[in-house]
């Protein structure tokens, strides 16, 4: 079959990856010079199932409300306007229960480790090097509320109960020295010793490399602009230099997926959420951490990107600008340094800002809508690099008629 994917982030790519080695022809469209160079490009790299909880908690809605009055709240809401916006907070706003909370991280955590052990297969099968650490990742504490309120939630991993460990603050410095001289500020943490990091903009890049030698046809500095439709079907995608038929079409365009599903009736419940990131080079190679992780009470991730860490943080609900000024990090830069101190090399930072392509319910959206010959693979929300590869098999085998290997209860549009 001819499929056309429309997204070259690291979800339209690994699709392609998917489909051509089902033997189909493949063509991506992307409107940038090269592969992942939006959302994909600055995550935090982390391949986190055991970081697969829900965001929507009972207590989000209060801390975005305190937003509007407070600065430098890790989530923030900048009262806007843009399409959708309304519809997809209603829904957001539904999922902050306490039912919804468990019922959603079950199911993000059912799709990143079933996404993890894909990526292993792609990894072991075609040997890629995206400066992977698999040595785990650790989950810090600074509070004593936040470590207990940890601790209450490990049950919803219940699945991951071998791999997740509880960590004192010197048991926490035994397997990261690094954070020896922020000891006294810390209550604990927990290690996943199957967690892992990469590089998300290294993978994707060297798996569209892989692509093209198995024959896709990657199209970039093309944006797509409409569809134009028969009855149930797909017929062109329209960009601003050509125009493309194919037998099956894949919407892979990651924050900006909602907007294409409306031209054609679909409602796709997909908004985007900002996130920020720091990546500087290691300064002190013995002060800086061993493994990726995240700082909770600050929603701080942090991982090694070859030679640089990284940092990001900040989920602020502000519509589809990826601007930014220096002030938007001094939340985060001041954090970094507060927890590795003199580590890193803070004058030669490169910033960033990309959009999180959330759905109300945190997992991505699969299969068709109105349109039977187009396939969503869309709203991976702040988990989309750790799910990319079981979502890229979901994808090929709902397009080839093979039954998904897990449930996709909750990620199919209704
Ligand atoms: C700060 C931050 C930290 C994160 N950290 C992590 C993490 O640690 N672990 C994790 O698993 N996930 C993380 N994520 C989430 C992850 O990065 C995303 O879920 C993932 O990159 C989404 O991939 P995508 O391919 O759907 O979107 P994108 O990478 O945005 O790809 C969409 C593509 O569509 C193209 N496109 C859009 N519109 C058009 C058009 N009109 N015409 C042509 N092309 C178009 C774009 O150019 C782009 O290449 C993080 C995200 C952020 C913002």
């Amino acid at each position: 079959m001819r499929v056309l994917i429309l997204g070259a982030g690291v979800i339209g790519v690994t699709t392609a990856y998917e489909l051509a080695n089902a033997g189909h022809q493949i063509t991506v469209i992307d409107r940038q010079s090269k592969p992942s160079m939006e959302t994909s490009f600055g995550n935090a790299g982390l391949i986190s199932p055991g970081h697969s909880f829900a965001w929507t908690t009972p207590k989000l809605p209060g801390n975005l409300m305190k937003s509007l009055f407070q600065k430098q709240q890790v989530f923030r809401f900048k009262p806007h306007w843009s399409p959708g916006l309304i519809r997809w907070g209603l829904r957001f706003l539904q999922q902050c229960t306490s039912e919804n909370m468990k019922t959603n991280t079950n199911r993000k955590l059912l799709l990143c480790s079933y996404s993890q052990t894909k990526l292993h297969d792609l990894t072991a099968k075609t040997g890629l090097d995206y400066d992977q650490k698999t040595n785990g990742l650790i989950y810090i504490y600074r509070s004593n509320e936040t470590f207990n309120e940890a601790k209450d939630k490990l049950n919803l991993l219940s699945s991951l109960d071998d791999k997740m460990e509880l960590l004192d603050t010197s048991e926490l410095i035994t397997i990261e020295p690094a954070l020896e001289p922020t000891q006294s500020k810390l209550s604990g943490g927990i290690y996943c010793k199957t967690d892992e990091s990469g590089n998300c903009f290294k993978f994707t890049t060297k798996l569209s490399n892989l692509c093209q030698k198995m024959n896709v046809t990657f199209n970039h500095d093309e944006t797509i602009s409409r569809f134009e439709t028969k009855g149930d079907e797909i017929q062109k995608v329209i960009t601003n230099k050509n125009e493309y038929s194919a037998d099956i079409y894949v919407m892979a365009l990651g924050s900006y997926s909602g907007l294409f599903a409306k031209q054609i009736g679909d409602y796709l419940p997909v908004y985007p959420v900002k996130g920020y990131s720091i990546t500087m080079p290691i300064f002190d190679v013995s002060k800086a951490p061993l493994h990726g992780g995240i700082d909770e009470d600050n929603m701080l991730a942090f991982s090694l990107i070859g030679e640089c860490i990284r940092f990001t943080s900040i989920a602020e609900i502000a519509g589809y600008n990826t601007g930014f000024k220096p002030s938007d990090f001094s939340y985060m830069v001041n954090l970094a340094g507060s927890l590795f101190p003199d580590a890193f090399d803070f004058s030669k930072i490169e910033y960033w800002a990309g959009l999180r392509p959330m759905t109300p319910n945190g997992s991505p959206i699969f299969g068709n809508g109105t349109m039977k010959n187009l396939f969503y693979n869309s709203g991976h929300g702040h988990l989309g690099w750790t799910m990319a590869c079981g979502s890229a098999k979901i994808t090929a085998d709902l397009i080839t008629g093979r039954k998904p290997k897990i449930s996709l209860e909750g990620m199919l549009l209704n």
